[in-house]
């Protein structure tokens, strides 16, 4: 059974009169628990639990500190193609705006290549639109496979692939797949999602168990807050991360806290996720799923990751450009998918992390050739 058991069993729960129900001591017993239930994890999602954020810090910070030490593994985004034919209501890329569409060559991509290269981070995140006839597979396979002459780990953030095709992006250097439901409501995908492929929820839903089961190395997955109930959005993206890691214990998981920011579009969140609940968003994770790697990117202002460093994080994107050829070839007027609040450099983030007493890691990880 895939991950669409569990949508559909949470689909008509009281999760209102649920939150509405736990006391103070639900949740300090969550807390001191060795290993946690759902309904922990409820407890600790709840708005009662926003009164132990202290406590609920310190486990993490703990856990955190048993499971991976104080390292923080740094990656760089480096966006490929803005071409998109899906509308998702959202995003500066959406097939509804009217931006600039750009789509590097071979040799455009090299360029931004070799500068990445100069900051020392081995690990990149390559994104494009979704746009299979304009920027499809043998485009990025093309591209993955020249990165791979630059970077020993690529990770993937584009269309939905089958197992075989990120079976055969393996063999060419890709070992991470980074893969947001955005919105686990059904009712609220389907309005937010109103033209082309992405309005496939299952499709997309089990996209990261396909990446898994090819044998790629890292799966990250997420919700997008700001779509739907944060606190509803937050347990679902939790439970799937569970299934994830229990059913495919060689793939590292990890889950990232996307917060809608302004993007071509102006479109306006329905719901708002605050810095305070974020946070205990991020230690209630670091609870229920000890061995989960959790990401923060630079949507998030730098006061606000270098706060939250202690509290669970363990991955961070650094120096990061949103739009297309941002490293080498940007213009006036390039459109990014959305705006990004953290635009320290890279040695800018580096020398932070250091100052705070955790360990910046560049490469982690290099393929047996
Ligand atoms: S979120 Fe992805 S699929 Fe949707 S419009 Fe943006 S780039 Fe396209």
């Amino acid at each position: 059974m895939s991950f669409l058991g569990t949508v559909e069993k949470y689909e008509n729960f009281g999760f209102d009169g649920y939150f509405a129900s736990v006391t103070d001591d639900d949740v300090k017993k969550s807390i001191v628990k060795e290993k946690l239930t759902e309904k922990d994890l409820l407890n600790l999602l709840s708005p009662s639990a926003e009164n132990h954020l202290e406590r609920m810090a310190k486990r993490s910070h703990e856990l955190t500190m048993q499971y991976f030490g104080g390292v923080i593994s740094l990656y760089i985004p480096l966006y490929i193609s803005n071409y998109c034919s899906n509308g998702c209501v959202y995003c500066g890329f959406s097939a509804n705006n009217s931006i600039p569409r750009k789509k590097l060559t071979l040799e455009e991509i090299e360029k931004e290549a070799l500068i990445i290269k100069k900051t020392g981070i081995k690990h990149i995140l390559v994104l494009t639109g979704e746009a299979e006839s304009t920027a499809g597979f043998e485009y990025v396979k093309e591209s993955v496979g020249l990165l791979s002459r630059h970077f020993p780990s690529i990770s993937v953030e584009m269309f939905p692939m089958s197992t075989g095709e990120y079976a055969e992006l393996k063999t060419l250097g890709v070992d991470g797949l980074t893969v947001y439901q955005e919105v686990y409501d059904r009712e609220i995908y389907k309005r937010m999602h109103t033209s082309g492929k992405k309005t496939d929820y299952l499709s997309r839903l089990e996209c990261p168990e396909r990446g898994a089961k090819a044998g790629l190395r890292l799966v990250n997955i997420g919700a997008l807050y700001g779509l739907g109930d944060v606190r509803k959005e937050a347990f679902m993206n939790a439970l799937h991360a569970k299934y994830l890691d229990d059913k495919y214990p060689d793939t590292e998981i990890a889950v990232s806290f996307p917060r809608i920011t302004h993007s071509e579009g102006n479109f306006k969140p329905p719901h708002e996720l605050s810095d305070w609940t974020f946070v205990q968003f991020l230690t209630a994770f670091r609870l229920f799923l000890p061995r989960v790697s959790l990401n923060v990117s630079t949507r998030e202002k730098a006061l606000f990751r270098n706060n939250i460093l202690p509290l669970g994080i363990t991955r961070m994107s650094a120096g990061s450009k949103t739009f297309v050829g941002g490293y080498a070839e940007s213009e006036k007027g390039d459109v990014p998918q959305f705006d990004i609040s953290d635009g320290r450099s890279t040695e800018e983030i580096i020398r932070s992390i250091k100052e705070r007493g955790y360990q910046p890691v560049l490469k982690d990880w290099e393929p047996v050739k």
